[in-house]
């Protein structure tokens, strides 16, 4: 599963980087954050590429927050998860 990726970004053949990032997600004035997620970052366009099988899992976990943002009437709130 740490197979170093290959490709040069399609963006703009610069090399990625592994990197650990944080992402913000907004919908319908609902924040959810989260952090910890391993990808790889382009060093020159800042493209965020995920491992196979990655992105499907944060728009998973994303999905949840805002679930539970609903549950939680947290409308004004900001929901946190952090992956270690
Ligand atoms: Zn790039």
């Amino acid at each position: 599963m740490n197979a170093p990726m290959k490709a040069p970004c399609s963006e703009c053949k610069g090399k990625l980087r592994r990197k650990t990032i944080r992402q913000e997600f907004e919908r319908g004035g609902v924040k959810v954050r989260i952090s910890g997620i391993k990808a790889w970052v382009c060093a020159q366009c800042g493209e965020i590429y995920f491992e196979p099988g990655g992105a499907d899992r944060v728009s998973e976990a994303v999905n949840c927050l805002f679930a539970l943002a609903v549950v939680e009437r947290q409308s004004k709130g900001k929901l946190d998860a952090r992956v270690s």
